[in-house]
């Protein structure tokens, strides 16, 4: 595997891929990687000549400082893992190649309401620091294909957005949420958990199964009051939002649909918690 701290030295390399007519598939990262992201690096491989991996841990998508300070980054394991997945290339840059001097953020106004909504009403600022990292991250590399994983559903759409704005001729996969055998979803986050936490998170994927083994015009109101109750019920948990929502606006539904997103935040002593499954 290839190692890139610089952007031009990536730069350089890829451009000879291309002329070969490689199609480049890209999966960013902030690190601290497990199955899910090593999901993301074998559908790249599938469907891609290289896969080019970045890992970054972005400091303008982070609104707690802390929560940035205590980020996993265990580059040397990282490096380990992306070898025997088989990842290509591995852009691994300093904040002052990403960002030269200062922490300039690109504004996510004017992306819709979908935005605003969640992670966007909960965490001021994010989106707009996904938004100036993942914009610059596609015109460093230039992928043929993205890889995202629906864990961060709403970035998701915020990244098809960006794509339909500013990229158009790159293709955004969608890949599936890698879990724990008892359902947690796996995060770079998970490691911070006690073992009482750990223990409580998996209550996340209890309350969204039970939305949605009753997803039916006649239970649904019911299903989510219960899956409310059962988040609200352990005392280790702190429900930050469960929505059932509309999967393209995220606007919640206020009537029966078959086919919707619900979503979930909750605090969990100091880590935050998301998770999601789609209905019908
Ligand atoms: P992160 O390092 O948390 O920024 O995540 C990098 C990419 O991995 C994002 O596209 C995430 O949605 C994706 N990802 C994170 N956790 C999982 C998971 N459990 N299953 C699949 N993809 C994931």
């Amino acid at each position: 595997m290839k190692l890139y701290q610089g952007i031009h030295s990536l730069q350089n390399y890829l451009k000879g891929k291309r002329a070969q007519n490689l199609q480049i598939g890209f999966v960013p990262t902030m690190g601290a990687l497990h199955n899910g992201h090593l999901s993301l690096v074998k559908f790249a491989h599938q469907k891609c000549d290289v896969v080019v991996c970045s890992i970054f841990v972005n400091p303008t998508q982070f609104n707690n400082e802390k929560d940035l300070e205590f980020y996993p980054r265990p580059i040397k394991n990282d490096i380990k893992l992306l070898v025997e997945a088989g990842c290509h290339v591995l852009f691994h840059p300093q904040t002052s190649e990403m960002y030269g001097s200062g922490l300039h953020k690109d504004s996510s106004a004017n992306y819709g309401s979908f935005i605003e909504v969640l992670e966007g009403a909960h965490r001021p600022g994010h989106f707009d620091g996904v938004i100036t990292i993942v914009k610059r991250l596609f015109e460093i590399v230039e992928p043929n294909e993205v890889f995202f994983g629906q864990k961060d559903y709403q970035q998701c759409l915020v990244v098809k957005k960006l794509i339909a704005r500013n990229f158009r001729n790159i293709s955004f996969n969608q890949c599936v949420i890698e879990r724990e055998p008892d359902g947690l979803a796996m995060s770079s986050r998970n490691v911070r958990l006690n073992i009482a936490e750990r223990e409580a998170a998996n209550t996340l994927y209890t309350a969204l199964m039970h939305i949605k083994n009753n997803w039916t015009r006649q239970n649904w109101l019911n299903a989510i009051s219960k899956a409310r109750a059962i988040i609200e019920n352990n005392p280790l948990l702190n429900l930050a939002y469960l929505s059932v929502a509309h999967p393209a606006t995220l606007q919640q539904l206020n009537a029966f649909e078959e086919k919707a997103v619900a979503l979930i935040a909750v605090n969990c002593g100091e880590i935050r918690l998301i998770d999601n499954v789609l209905l019908g």
